[in-house]
């Protein structure tokens, strides 16, 4: 029996490369490896993003293609192959089953086009849907004709006794979290949780060649499933937190290390460094010449030995994620058992390890003060601002709240870069205007670090107009005249964006000085 497990392309406003690596569909091809033949396709990679309509057009002006240091996103794209290779490599390849990821809800059209190929190729092909989505629409997922199964929650168990029941043509009705049409009836089941938690992927099955980082390659790791605790904005499903082996993580490790790998990123949900597990495997790293990212974040956490741990270990970078600094905020979040931040990010920084903090733009409670205020924090610190806009992430606690009070809402909408406003205080460009604000202050961390003493306004104007005439002009005009300009390569003119003045006087009315984000350095702004 051929199994092909495909990971969809995405369309999106994007800048970067899409270079995560489909480890959720590795965990399930390499549960069934031994009783199928199975392949896992990632449909994310094309050697060119391809131009895509927009469903979002109130949203042109702000993501214009004119330059700037902070511009955001300049076009919408699709993120891998068009239709007719993904026809193409179906019809190649002609599984018996597809088994699609679809993560976000936000991208499930991209997936589900996947399951209408495959039927329209050949109506026996049996397709699968697993992943956040499905999880969590089970029903509207298949209601689609061209969609046979759901799996619910964990897909490795189900997907393998899915195939063998049909291997041997026996009831599915036992499989666990497997959903199905039966009948003109639709059969739910729970979301299935693997009571064990095993690491034993098969690393071998895919090729590194898509996963470029720098010079090297770049692939996700894992070292526990779950997450102990439920933030409000958080729609990642409610599963308990397990953590693996360390033996078997350093056997992962080795693994990826012996294929050529040199980056790994470890994508938990929640990875505490100060575990002794995380300690043992952080030791073993050590001599193995690893660069380790987390960019999802790490749990602010951290003690004397962790400090060397980390250190020794290669992590190039530290994320953290703080949310917002405001106590009330992040009590409101169910995001209080992360307190004393301050202590604890103060302690990472004595990492020498660049560090980047997460926080949210536009949070359902939050204010205009209580974002200037966290980037006012974040300026004055030796860190790297990471802002993302808040969007209602499907399966959250805020969303239930948003349908309860609300009725319904367009799931395209759920994600960031649709800029939608959460509460009266917010609007898309102000939320823009924050994105930038952020950028400018993390613009001016990257010339503080470039120089080798503090400096005035007039200094850092300077050394501006000395590396680059256009992010001269687009930064004086924005901390002298308080606007914010971009440069039209065409007409080779300076037009300005738009932007919220009420943001950007908020920010230069607070600012007083930015840190480096390498160096002690500062920029005094009065
Ligand atoms: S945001 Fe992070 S810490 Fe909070 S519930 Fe989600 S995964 Fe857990």
């Amino acid at each position: 029996m051929k199994v092909l497990l495909i990971q969809p392309p995405i369309e999106d406003y994007y800048t970067t490369k899409i270079r995560s690596y489909p480890l959720g569909l590795l965990f399930i091809a390499s549960k069934v490896s031994d009783i199928c033949d199975v392949e896992i396709v990632d449909l994310r990679h094309s050697k060119k993003p391809l131009k895509s309509i927009s469903p979002f057009d109130e949203l042109n002006d702000i993501y214009n293609p004119h330059y700037s240091p902070f511009s955001l996103f300049h076009t919408y794209q699709r993120y891998g192959k068009s239709n007719e290779e993904i026809r193409d490599i179906i019809s190649l390849k002609n599984p018996d089953i597809i088994g699609i990821s679809s993560l976000f809800t936000t991208y499930f059209e991209e997936a589900v086009e996947i399951a209408k190929i495959a039927k329209e190729i050949d109506k026996s092909m049996i397709t699968v849907m697993g992943g956040n989505h499905p999880t969590l629409f089970p029903e509207d997922v298949l209601r689609y004709d061209c969609v046979d199964f759901v799996i619910r929650g964990e897909g490795e168990l189900p997907f393998k006794l899915l195939v063998e029941n049909i291997k041997k043509g026996k009831s599915l009705f036992e499989v666990p979290g497997l959903c199905y049409k039966d009948n003109g009836t639709i059969e739910i089941k729970k979301i299935y949780t693997d009571a064990d938690c095993n690491l034993n992927l098969k690393r071998e099955m895919i090729q590194k060649d898509s996963y470029r980082y720098g010079k090297g390659f770049i692939a996700p790791a894992l070292t526990s499933k779950g997450c102990p605790h439920r933030c409000y904005f958080c729609g990642k499903p409610a599963v308990k937190f397990r953590r693996f082996e360390t033996e078997d993580i350093k056997k992962d490790l080795k693994k990826l290390i012996d294929l050529g790998f040199d980056t790994v990123d470890f994508e938990d949900d929640y990875l505490d460094l100060t575990s002794p597990q995380i300690k043992d495997m952080l030791k073993w790293i050590s001599d193995k010449n690893l660069r380790l990212t987390a960019m999802n974040g790490v749990v602010p956490k951290i003690d004397s030995e962790t400090i060397k741990l980390v250190r020794d270990a290669g992590f190039q970078r530290i994320n953290l994620s703080l949310v917002d600094i405001s106590e009330d905020i992040q009590k409101e979040t169910n995001r209080d058992q992360f307190s004393g931040f301050n202590e604890i990010l103060d302690d990472f920084i004595k990492t020498g390890i660049p560090i980047e903090v997460h926080f949210i733009l536009g949070l359902p409670y939050q204010t205009e003060n209580d974002i200037l205020n966290t980037m006012i924090y974040l300026a004055e610190k030796k860190v790297l601002l990471g802002p993302s806009v808040y969007y209602l992430s499907p399966g959250s606690p805020a969303f239930k709240n948003f349908l309860s009070e609300n009725g319904n809402f367009n799931l395209k909408y759920a994600r960031s870069s649709a800029l939608l406003p959460s509460n009266n205080y917010f609007t898309p460009v102000k939320l823009a205007t924050y994105m930038k604000l952020s950028r400018f202050i993390n613009y001016v961390k990257s010339v503080i670090d470039s120089t080798l003493s503090d400096l005035s306004l007039t200094d850092l104007l300077k050394e501006i107009e000395n590396k680059n005439p256009l992010d001269y002009e687009i930064l004086k005009s924005l901390i002298i005249e308080k606007r914010v300009i971009s440069f039209q390569k065409q007409s080779r003119k300076f037009q300005v964006d738009p932007f919220d003045r009420d943001a950007v006087s908020g920010l230069f009315n607070k600012l007083k000085f930015i840190k480096g984000h390498k160096s002690n350095n500062v920029c005094h702004f009065c």
